[in-house]
């Protein structure tokens, strides 16, 4: 009997938002793949003779390469263990988790999800910004901030993000922060707007830079703020003056 694999969000660092559910699997499992986002702390959760697999990135770099995870997912299922494979926030926000899935399918291997609470709105809400509020934004849109080398026909549209009059959250926003930040201006959105960079939120390591789209990149480096990190951008990002730290 092949085995079953179960793709879990981790939640964005804090050990208590993780589901219920993904919790009760991680306890279960004969295997555990997981990343360096996922709380460590989870693994400790495990059976004592689970297999736990470190596939994560190290300073930018993969461990593993995308194919060598599938490939030890695949190998684990198809011998007939339970796995685990933990992602950090939700496994369907950024994290890879849809090629995951779509692997398992083609090899046949039945595959579940168990969503996650993503850092793209938990970061800021631990930091006092909801990404929506109807005083300040009634949409909100996800974006990376780092696009794919290989696909350089599915550029991302910063003038239309720029005028979406919504909540914008960049997460993998780091690197190309400045630039993505002049790309906003250029859209033609206001050099004033709030932005809030939330590094490593709901862990004990939070930390929050406040400033404007055209002072944000230099804030940062001046404090030394790097991944992981979330940037919001928008009116909504002041409300963390009001509202405060909600960790
Ligand atoms: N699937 C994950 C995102 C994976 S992409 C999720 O749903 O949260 C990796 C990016 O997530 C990082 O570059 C950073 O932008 C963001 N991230 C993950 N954990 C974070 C945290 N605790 N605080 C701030 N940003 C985080």
């Amino acid at each position: 009997m092949p085995g079953e694999v179960y793709l879990i969000g981790a939640g964005p660092g804090d050990i208590g938002l993780i589901t219920v559910r993904g919790m009760e699997l991680v306890q279960t499992a004969d295997v555990i793949v997981y990343d360096q986002l996922a709380n460590p702390e989870l693994l400790d959760r495990a059976r004592p003779d689970a297999k736990l697999i470190d596939v994560g990135k190290e300073g930018g770099h993969h461990k593993v390469r995308q194919e060598g995870i599938n490939n030890i997912i695949v190998e684990e299922a198809t011998e007939g263990r339970m796995v685990v494979r933990l992602k950090g926030g939700d496994p369907f926000m950024f994290g890879r988790g849809g090629e995951e899935a779509e692997e398992l399918r083609k090899a046949g291997i039945k595959v579940h999800v168990v969503p996650g609470v993503t850092s793209a709105i938990a970061a800021p809400a631990m930091a006092g910004i909801p990404v929506t509020h109807r005083d300040h934004a009634p949409m909100v849109t996800f974006v990376t901030g780092h696009e794919r080398d290989d696909r350089p026909d599915e550029r991302i549209n910063w003038k239309a993000l720029a005028n979406t009059g919504g909540t914008i959250v960049i997460l993998m926003g780091m690197a190309n922060l400045e630039q993505n930040m002049s790309r906003l201006v250029k859209g033609g959105l206001d050099p004033s707007t709030p932005v809030a960079v939330v590094h490593r939120g709901s862990t004990p390591s939070q930390k929050v830079v406040m400033s404007t789209l055209d002072g944000i990149a230099e804030e940062c480096r001046r404090q030394g703020i790097g991944s992981p990190a979330v940037v919001v951008v928008g009116g909504v990002a002041s409300l963390r003056d009001v509202l405060g730290d909600l960790r």
